[in-house]
């Protein structure tokens, strides 16, 4: 039962992150006015803004202008929902899910907005290293200091990466939204996670840059951005972290 609740409120969560998506990069409000058609501008009815099952009912089409309705919408419903679940799976109907869907929900939004725009904004990272900081101290899963050391190697450490980035794909490729989206990661997941997330994320960033530039041809001059690598290395050491650590400890004994 209250598992279904969980996929529930990721949906609804879902839906509000769409919101934020699509708004808060034109600097608009994120409460008013109500969902309204991109296309014709009509307002949506409550009914047809049902997170998934609205999409589904209308076919993937507006019901007033039959233009179709992005992917985006049902997509980061979907995921967000699958979020919440395995969060709820993992920590229960505790604080400690609240603060990471709270953590996961901010990283869906910094994701597509990032895939979008190339930029990370800083009215999400920045209130986010706040939080984390803030959760931590009653939180029972991270330590205040443990994320106080996360925000400073996590930002710190971006010095490193970005002159990785350099040396692989001779192009800078990390800004400044990077330096503050790593904080807020090391606040909300602390130091060794934080490391774990930088590894991880530049291990996949590099394979799918390579894989971009065989298809696309040496002199390609995409601007991969870094948001969404961060984000998914941290979702990954959120989950298997733990694991991933001691498994490489393990080995080295
Ligand atoms: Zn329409």
């Amino acid at each position: 039962m209250l598992h279904t609740i969980s996929i529930i409120l990721g949906a609804l969560v879902g839906s509000f992150l769409n919101v934020c998506i699509i708004r808060l990069p034109k600097e608009e409000s994120i409460v008013t006015p109500g969902s309204h058609c991109p296309q014709c501008n009509k307002p949506i009815k409550f009914y047809d803004n049902i997170p998934l099952v609205g999409y589904l009912v209308l076919g993937g089409k507006c019901r007033y202008c039959n233009k179709p309705i992005s992917l985006q919408y049902p997509l980061i419903e979907g995921i967000t929902a699958l979020s919440s679940f395995l969060l709820f799976i993992r920590f229960g109907a505790t604080l400690t899910y609240l603060f990471y869907f709270l953590f996961i929900s901010a990283l869906i939004v910094i994701t597509v907005i990032d895939l979008y725009h190339q930029i990370i904004p800083d009215v999400i990272s920045i209130p986010g290293i706040g939080i984390g900081l803030l959760g931590s101290l009653v939180i029972h899963y991270i330590t205040f200091p443990n994320s106080l050391i996360g925000v400073l190697v996590g930002g710190g450490s971006l010095f490193l990466v970005a002159t990785l980035y350099q040396w692989l794909f001779k192009r800078e490729g990390m800004g400044g939204g990077d330096v503050k989206l790593l904080a807020m990661i090391g606040a909300f997941l602390g130091w060794k996670s934080v490391i774990l997330t930088i590894l991880l994320s530049s291990f996949i960033g590099s394979i799918v840059g390579i894989v971009i530039m065989l298809l696309k041809g040496k002199d390609f001059k995409y601007a991969i951005p870094f948001g969404p690598f961060l984000s998914l290395g941290a979702v990954i050491s959120l989950f298997y972290g733990e694991a991933l650590i001691s498994w490489y400890f393990g080995l080295r004994r």
